[in-house]
């Protein structure tokens, strides 16, 4: 399995040779360079299989870079580590199913990838005898994921960057108190938009970068985007294991366009049939919905809801989309990117057609995702995080008779216990994991939003080749 770039600049690299370059160096995202197709005996043969075996079949089809016994060795740590011996358990409640993506050490989705990715990355500079220093930047969720996953790990430091007390204080917490001599918490006196400006500028530095040996945990890792494929298939074997045949839809509450793209990903590795509809749901930030709706991609003004880590404009794995959309032509791809650098828009009416055969989508307000959460909660006594109600909102809109139609539920609620207080009066239990966690010890540095301050510290703390 060889991978490419959207924008066609690179020579073919392996698995782990994508993984490790993270974003194209060509400023394109790196893709395989053909999907995989199962048929529907060996999906049938998956039927009874555990969430990391199904995840070692899934995988290895992406991965043949890797010895078969390590991959195994590598998953199987990757998903210890959840709450639930399922993974991501599947919940029936009255016409919908909820995918439960949230069992993982921060109770976010975006642990089923980054307990593989930190896995994947220790594994890998292992071998090379290589270190890392990941920085990133966060708006909540991702800073939390991203630390949980290589926390301890010995050839990797990290550097998270959060705008001071504008994370919800569970996000903040669930940051600070990690004492693990590899993880460094900077608030920094600015907003996440300060925080990525300046983490870009550092990746931007060449020299900074390789001398500092700089790593990136975004959402445009492949290696991310292809553990999140595993639980559509999961899903889809379990429906199929209530005695469903036929097609299912699902919801996806979206952001960045990572979780959706793994589901378009999905569709296209199983069976014909399996996967019938792509939901894609959005909060007031709509530039997606308006993209499947009308075929406007164009960028406006980023405002603030209840759901932050939707609350996105330009969305980081929309070129991987684009890509397919035009056909694998690298060159249009690239066109239509560097206008959209330029413009900060992108007229895509002509392919409605194609678009609206891969996805629906329904823009959700703010007062139809509270009104969501508190009617869920009425009719069946659970409770949804905001980002999980947008995707169920949309879903209850596109359901059909006969069709099981599975919502990814993307946060636990007592992530974001105000929001849940607000639409149903009570707020939510927090889990085992958050218990304490306001009086646990923290750790964390408060800067000034100044690259020169960021890099300094960040120079007298990265780990080097020994
Ligand atoms: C990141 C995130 C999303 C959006 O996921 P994308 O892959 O960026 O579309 C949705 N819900 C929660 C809780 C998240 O943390």
């Amino acid at each position: 399995m060889q991978y490419i770039s959207t924008r066609g600049g690179i020579a073919p690299l392996s698995f782990t040779d994508a993984v490790m370059m993270g974003l194209g160096v060509d400023g394109g995202l790196l893709l395989p360079n053909e999907i995989p197709k199962i048929d529907s005996e060996t999906f049938a043969s998956w039927q009874a299989l555990s969430y990391p075996a199904l995840a070692f079949e899934v995988m290895s089809r992406f991965i043949d870079d890797i010895p078969a016994s390590e991959l195994h060795d590598l998953i199987n740590k990757s998903y210890a580590t959840f709450g639930t011996k399922e993974v991501t358990p599947l919940v029936a409640l009255g016409d919908l199913h909820i995918l439960e993506l949230f069992h993982g050490p921060t109770l976010a989705f975006k642990d089923v990838a980054l307990q593989f990715l930190g896995n994947l990355f220790e594994y890998l500079l292992d071998k090379n005898k290589s270190v890392m220093n990941i920085l990133g930047a966060t708006s909540g969720d991702t800073g939390s994921a991203a630390i949980y996953g290589v926390r301890g790990k010995a050839r990797i430091n990290i550097f998270i960057l959060h705008p001071h007390k504008r994370v919800s204080e569970v996000q903040e917490k669930q940051m600070t108190t990690v004492m693990d001599a590899n993880v460094f918490n900077i608030a920094i006196r600015g907003s996440f938009d300060d925080g990525q400006a300046m983490v870009k500028a550092l990746f931007n530095e060449l020299s900074f970068k390789d001398k500092y040996h700089l790593g990136a945990i975004n959402s445009i890792n492949w290696a991310r985007v292809l553990a999140q494929i595993v639980y559509y298939v999961k899903a889809s074997l379990d429906i199929q294991g209530q005695g469903h045949r036929g097609p299912i839809d699902f919801s996806i509450p979206t952001g960045n366009f990572g979780d959706i793209f793994a589901g378009f990903i999905a569709k296209k590795l199983l069976p014909g049939n399996t996967i019938r509809h792509l939901v894609l749901a959005t909060n007031s930030n709509d530039i997606l919905s308006r993209f499947v709706n009308q075929g406007d991609y164009s960028l406006r003004n980023v405002v603030q809801t209840s759901s932050p880590s939707m609350d996105i404009q330009a969305a980081s794995n929309f070129e991987r989309y684009l890509y397919y959309l035009m056909n694998c032509d690298t060159v249009q791809t690239k066109a239509l990117m560097v206008n959209f650098l330029k413009t900060g828009k992108l007229d895509l009416s002509d392919q409605l057609g194609q678009i609206q055969d891969d996805f629906l989508s329904t823009a959700v307000s703010e007062e139809a995702a509270l009104k969501t959460i508190r009617c869920f909660k009425q009719a069946h006594d659970y409770t949804l995080d905001p980002h999980t109600a947008i995707g169920v909102h949309a879903a209850l809109e596109h359901k059909t008779d006969g069709i099981p139609m599975i919502c990814l539920a993307t946060a636990h609620p007592a992530k974001f216990g105000k929001v849940v207080a607000k639409a149903t009066g009570t707020a939510p239990v927090l889990p085992e994991a958050l218990e304490g966690i306001e009086t646990k010890a923290t750790r964390c540095e408060l800067m000034d939003a100044d690259t020169e301050t960021i890099k300094q510290y960040l120079k007298t703390r990265a780990r080097h080749l020994p």
